[in-house]
């Protein structure tokens, strides 16, 4: 808006002209007043008076100064909140929508599937509440019950449609005994909180219970708390996480340099409910969910995984970000070109720092990297849909609820295990370049201060700009001296394979492909859980052409009964045998064959090369531990 203003202001003005530039002048302040004046106070209060029912109480204290007293005032849900970008529409848990000026009820009226207007009729103190179940362990939704509230504000709190940055209050009312705790805690026992914006504190995700714990942990000055809320056995592992978390943190800081906050909390949870996982990065926060309990075999592990992961959004992301991402238009899908290096990157540093840590070997390391080489080469989306496209496709794969079948799993690929191979060949390719001289460490550093630490702000939400990839693109050709244009073009807009032999061979590595388990193809994915059933039949595959179509029930593969030993029972044949299979499909049973056909699965092993040199292998050493 203002960089049509700008050109108006820059053009000569001819006098037909200078009263066009009048009128839009006029127009534009009207309607700049309706959205940018503030409101004179915006306060939240959040009860849950009845944890039972998953129902959050919330009120929103609505001061208007006078002249906003007779107009309508609309608020909205946001159909989907930062950091997953599937469509959720948060507003379909919204319920019981009420307003009222000095004990009398204001009418409310709904306005579409996610926003409500309310007329204070001249009132100038108005109340708007509404409740909002939430029955959901997530780093998106949230979950009100009798052990606990843990909430991500997008899935709860409305906000007043042109008053977003608006400073807010927050007042919370927990039940008794039940302590509150979030990455903007000052002290015990804290009720209250003023955010600069309602996108602030959505991004404050908030944990309310009796029986939380918290460690702390000082670095540079900086505090860390790690509160955990186990619902199982923590196999008295707690102490030695908090240690293990701590040296991730200290690998990421002697990257990037003094993170910007003073403190930062870990928001962890073990929910010991076999199917709640996530990890949700904020400012001064992140939200982790796993699934078992902390004593479980593997679990330990894991939650070191996603903290190294989520720790690093700390500056990639939440900090350093696409353009697109903040402030946000809440009322329609994201489009952002640059998840694979939000999202992707991330994903890379995470099994990264693992190693810089200490906490993993080099083998652990490249067994990963190998492991994501594979699954890429090996999906068919990965030769359809090119990195930006994959970002541009997340409200559609990035966790999105799909009420018809799609053909995603052979035409899409995730922006991370993506993302994640392009920031590691770009990586080594940089290192191997410049001899070490520069990396995509430093190239992070430089886009981190150039957007957002010296950046002029942008907008009311945060410090900085946003980016677009052609900066990255800019910043990293100028670092490694090298064009990189060329490898842009390739790689990320389109869908060639990573140069992988060049870039590992800079640090004396080479990747080696073998035949898979299953010395064929069949084309098809079974899930044993709730089945047997077909997961996924791949495009132009043998099972495609047996007629096979994913949801099939399986009754029996080459006359057996499928169990978790399927890949053997199959193992037996060879290209081009034939396969019977009996499915069931609604209240059809059908009788086909799988004429198997030549192996498209390959595994991967990265492993170092005879002939590597020493100068290759300094260069690996300071690669894998940051030095
Ligand atoms: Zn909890
Ligand atoms: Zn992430």
């Amino acid at each position: 808006m203002h960089i049509d203003l700008c050109k108006i202001a820059g053009m000569r003005p001819t006098p037909s002209r200078i009263i066009a530039a009048v009128a839009f002048v006029a127009v534009f302040s009207i309607a700049a007043f309706a959205q940018e004046a503030p409101l004179k106070s915006i306060t939240y209060r959040l009860s849950m008076s009845r944890p039972v029912s998953h129902l959050f109480e919330v009120s929103i204290l609505i001061e208007l100064p006078d002249q906003l007293k007779d107009k309508p005032l609309e608020l909205q849900m946001g159909r989907w909140s930062p950091g997953r970008y599937g469509v959720f529409d948060f507003a379909k848990n919204v319920q019981e929508v009420r307003a009222t000026a000095g004990g009398t009820a204001r009418p409310v009226r709904r306005v579409n599937d996610q926003t409500w207007s309310v007329s204070p009729l001249g009132a100038t103190k108005l109340t708007v509440s509404y409740k909002v179940f939430g029955n959901d362990l997530s780093g998106t939704f949230s979950q009100l019950d009798q052990r606990h509230a843990d909430y991500n504000g997008g899935s709860i709190f409305m906000y007043v449609v042109g008053h977003k940055p608006d400073p807010v209050k927050l007042e919370i009312n927990a039940p008794a005994g039940w302590k509150i705790v979030n990455g903007r805690t000052d002290r015990l026992g804290q009720t209250e909180w003023q955010f600069p914006n309602w996108d602030i504190m959505i991004d404050t995700p908030t944990e309310i219970a009796p029986d939380w714990t918290q460690d702390d942990f000082d670095i540079n000055g900086k505090k860390y708390h790690v509160v955990v809320h186990s619902f199982g056995p923590e196999g008295g592992k707690r102490a030695a996480l908090v240690k293990d978390i701590e040296k991730i943190v200290r690998a990421e800081v002697a990257m990037w340099g003094a993170p910007e906050f003073h403190e930062y909390t870990f928001l962890i949870h073990f929910a010991a409910d076999d199917h709640s996982g996530d990890g949700m990065e904020h400012l001064t926060s992140t939200q982790i969910i796993q699934p078992g309990a902390l004593g479980d075999p593997g679990m330990y592990e894991n939650t070191l995984g996603t903290v190294a992961h989520e720790f690093f959004h700390v500056w990639n992301v939440k900090r350093l970000r696409p353009e697109e991402l903040g402030p946000w238009d809440f009322t329609r899908p994201l489009a952002t070109r640059g998840l694979w290096i939000a999202e992707g990157f991330t994903n890379y540093y995470g099994h990264l720092m693992l190693r810089r840590a200490g906490l993993w070997d080099d083998q652990k390391l490249l067994n990963r990297e190998a492991e994501t080489i594979g699954g890429i080469e090996s999906a068919q989306g990965s030769r359809l849909m090119s990195a930006e496209e994959s970002s541009l496709s997340a409200p559609f794969i990035d966790g999105s609820p799909q009420a018809q079948a799609t053909n995603l799993q052979n035409t899409a690929i995730s922006y991370y295990p993506k993302g994640e191979l392009i920031g590691m060949v770009m990586d080594l390719l940089v290192r191997g370049r410049t001899a070490g001289k520069s990396s995509l460490d430093d190239v992070m550093r430089a886009m981190y201060e150039e957007f957002y630490l010296n950046s002029p702000n942008s907008s009311y939400y945060l410090r900085g700009r946003g980016y677009q990839t052609e900066d990255l693109e800019r910043v990293a050709s100028r670092r490694s001296g090298v064009d990189l244009g060329e490898f842009f073009k390739r790689y990320i807009r389109d869908v060639e394979v990573l140069p992988y032999d060049e870039a590992f061979a800079f640090v004396g590595l080479r990747l080696v492909k073998t035949q898979a388990k299953e010395p064929f193809n069949a084309g098809l994915s079974i899930q044993l859980g709730s089945g047997p059933l077909i997961e996924n039949v791949r495009n132009n595959s043998p099972a495609e052409d047996a007629g096979l179509q994913a949801g099939d029930r399986i009754l029996s593969l080459a006359g057996k009964e499928v169990t978790t030993d399927w890949l053997k029972t199959l193992a037996r044949f060879n290209t081009g045998d034939s396969v019977p299979i009996t499915v069931k499909r609604d209240r059809q049973t059908i009788k086909t064959n799988i004429i198997l056909g030549q192996p498209e699965r390959f595994d991967y092993r990265i492993e170092e090369k005879p002939d590597a040199t020493p100068e290759q292998k300094t260069l690996r050493a300071r690669w894998l531990t940051g030095s």
